[in-house]
């Protein structure tokens, strides 16, 4: 029984978050100016394939296991974005995600719409074996929708390098060539980018400088919080503490550390498991709750979603909220820091540093000629400069919030494509 109401719970959730993006896409698209059928093309992927994939367990059993890939528009180039493994994926939720990879791709200007896949398992529960004919049945279900030029997938949520690699050589051999671009998130030695475990809190970080400088605010002494203390989280805090800003709060699903000195940043990532888990080690913890509403500058949202609501949103002190996380803030809660003159840096913006690495990774891929850590970081760099002052720019010439601006810089490039194709 609780496992049902956790799931539908779940399942309601993920209804909203499909839900209010289609609301911001279709307001989007009006201040645009585009007519209703643009948003009827975009309200939904294109397409989305279910696949059911046997696999022989270790027990000698066969169980059956669910997948999607789903893919949004694919107008602008092929679609692009990550496979999760976890027990709550749904299709609504592979739906709403490819969505935001088309906005993330928009904004930051790649020749890619959106995609997104899951497997309906619990790889915590898996051995290695079972792990990898579950990724290399999934590719040969799904074969026939993906590859270098139509779909790349990517690693998220319980995906990882290794997973990628099964997957790259099940297409490989499938295809009967090597395929480096058929998937992104690789290992180095075969075919994996520089930079692409740390370019999301990279992406993150230099979205944080950026609207520091519009708000007059010096990194320097800067106190800035992050809940969460994941991939993305971890190394924020790391980038963070190194640009000379104090990280005086810092958190993970057990509770939440403060130090209005600064917290000693090297030591708790010295600490923390694999699962980003540091607080437990302390007595004197504060909860995610107080974490979010401390005396700081910059507050990074890196967890999960729905944590700024219209609950605590008057009581957020922070004068930019950048958020790492997806979907951290809800609309009104969105309203809300708007009018308080809060800055929010939306998630399709903050957070699209990963998918930009991984187009890196796709184009060396595909010269066959690849690029030191430097030249990575470079072009990020550059990357989402540029995109950051277009959305900003956005939101003060149409006098909107950041995240209908980001969802009007993300959509305009789909629609034009699909206008001149003939779609619409
Ligand atoms: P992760 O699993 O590595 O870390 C998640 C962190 O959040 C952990 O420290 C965990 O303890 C904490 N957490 C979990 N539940 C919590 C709760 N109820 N309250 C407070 N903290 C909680 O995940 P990640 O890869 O760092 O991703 C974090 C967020 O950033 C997600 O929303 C993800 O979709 C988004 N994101 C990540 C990437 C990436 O490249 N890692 C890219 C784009 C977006």
């Amino acid at each position: 029984m609780v496992a049902q109401n956790h799931s539908e719970q779940s399942h309601k959730e993920k209804l909203d978050v499909l839900e209010s993006t289609q609301t911001i896409i279709h307001e989007a698209l009006t201040k645009l100016g585009y007519p209703e059928e643009v948003y009827e093309l975009l309200k939904e992927p294109l397409r989305i394939l279910t696949v059911r994939i046997p696999v022989r367990m270790d027990d000698g059993s066969i169980k059956i296991f669910t997948g999607y890939r789903a893919q949004h528009n694919d107008s602008v180039g092929p679609t692009k974005g990550g496979v999760r493994f976890h027990p709550d994926v749904t299709e609504t939720e592979v739906k709403a995600l490819s969505i935001w990879m088309s906005l993330k791709a928009g904004i930051v200007d790649l020749p890619y719409g959106g995609g997104k896949g899951g497997i309906v398992c619990d790889p915590r529960e898996m051995s290695f074996r079972e792990l990898e004919a579950l990724s290399r049945g999934y590719v040969r279900a799904i074969s026939q929708i993906v590859g270098p030029t139509k779909d790349i997938p990517a690693p998220d949520v319980f995906t990882n390098s290794q997973i990628m690699a099964w997957m790259m050589d099940e297409y490989s051999r499938i295809r009967e060539f090597d395929s480096p671009g058929f998937i992104t998130g690789k290992p180095l030695v075969l075919g994996g980018s520089h930079g692409r475990e740390t370019a999301t809190a990279k992406g993150v970080t230099i979205c944080i400088r950026e609207a520091a400088k519009k708000k007059g605010i010096a990194l320097e002494g800067a106190r800035v919080v992050v809940q969460g203390f994941g991939n993305a989280g971890s190394f924020l805090a790391k980038f963070m503490h190194d640009a000379g800003a104090k990280v005086v709060g810092i958190s993970d699903a057990y509770g939440a550390l403060y130090d209005p000195d600064g917290l000693d940043i090297d030591y708790l990532l010295d600490r923390r498991d694999s699962f980003g888990t540091v607080t437990k080690l302390f007595k004197n913890t504060i909860t995610n709750k107080e974490l979010l509403e401390l005396d700081c500058d910059i507050l990074v949202p890196a967890a999960i979603e729905n944590q700024i609501t219209e609950e605590n949103a008057h009581n957020i002190k922070a004068s930019i909220v950048v958020e790492a996380a997806n979907g951290p803030t809800t609309l009104r809660a969105t309203e809300i820091l708007t009018e308080r003159g809060v800055l929010i840096v939306p998630d399709v913006l903050a957070s699209s540093g990963g998918v930009t690495v991984s187009y890196f990774e796709w184009v060396q891929n595909n010269q066959g000629y690849y690029w030191s850590e430097k030249e990575v970081e470079e072009k990020l760099e550059e990357v989402l400069v540029k995109a950051f002052n277009n959305v900003y720019n956005t939101a003060q010439n149409r006098k909107v919030n950041m995240r209908l601006a980001a969802y009007m810089v993300g959509v305009r490039k789909m629609a034009e494509a699909s206008r001149f194709r003939g779609w619409i």
